[in-house]
């Protein structure tokens, strides 16, 4: 016997199985992030065609079996099909989405990754934002979701909230420019780029996408935000390879 199940979620990726059908990485709220195998779903006259595509939000009907779920329908709420259509935008969405598929865990609450995701993928539709900072938005962002991002609000030293003004990875974040002192490690952070990690940090999703920003705090997020993902990640994902290629 199984029992059938409504999720709420995103299609992180799929991947062909047989002649037919697909195996299909689905990151919910429900269970997290799991896999479900979709029978018949490359076939055209398959009502799973569509639903089973990455970039996909929606809900998914599931048979639980002992080892593994059985997507049996889905209620498709946005394909994002025009992503396609953008080049690189959708580049950095399957980067976006694998690095949410890194971060994702069974039985795990993954709506406010989810809901990061959706806003995300619709902010790289939108002309008037630059991917490059929805890049270092969604990847700090997501660190935030994860627990372990910088902290910027307060010298990680001594505590104080004013003169913030060098940024020390090792010292996990901020530090004020006494107990920086001369450290050759720690790196001057300007007052924008400051304002703007603490805005990305502690913004509502929906609220994320809203600014623009210099070239001096863009090149400034790369480095901050790069290095530390490139430090806490055990890997490279393979997106971001093809990603950095398409630059
Ligand atoms: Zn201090």
């Amino acid at each position: 016997m199984s029992d059938l199940i409504t999720v709420t979620g995103v299609v992180l990726s799929t991947m062909p199985i047989g002649d037919y059908d697909k195996r299909v990485v689905l990151l919910t709220k429900e269970r997290g992030k799991i896999t479900a195998f979709a029978k018949g779903a490359r076939r055209t006259t398959s009502a799973l065609l569509a639903a089973t595509n990455p970039f996909v939000f929606g809900t998914f009907d599931l048979y639980e079996g002992r080892s593994s779920y059985n997507l049996r329908q889905a209620s498709v709420k946005h394909h994002f099909t025009e992503l396609a259509m953008e080049q690189p935008g959708v580049y950095y969405g399957f980067y976006f989405l694998e690095l949410a598929d890194y971060y994702g865990k069974e039985y795990t609450d993954e709506i406010a990754m989810i809901n990061l995701l959706y806003v995300t993928v619709k902010a790289l539709l939108n002309p008037r934002i630059d991917n490059k900072l929805i890049r270092r938005i969604f990847e700090l962002k997501t660190l935030v979701i994860q627990g372990e991002y910088p902290q910027m609000f307060a010298c990680n030293q001594c505590g104080i909230t004013e003169n913030l003004t060098q940024y020390f990875e090792e010292a996990n974040g901020i530090l004020c420019g006494e107990c920086a002192g001369n450290s050759v490690h720690a790196r001057a952070i300007d007052g924008s780029t400051l304002y703007t990690m603490q805005y990305i940090i502690s913004a509502p999703v929906e609220k994320l996408y809203t600014f623009a920003v210099s070239l001096k705090v863009q090149n400034c997020l790369d480095v901050i935000v790069g290095q530390w993902l490139a430090h806490h990640m055990d890997r490279q994902l393979k997106s971001q390879t093809i990603l950095e290629m398409m630059l």
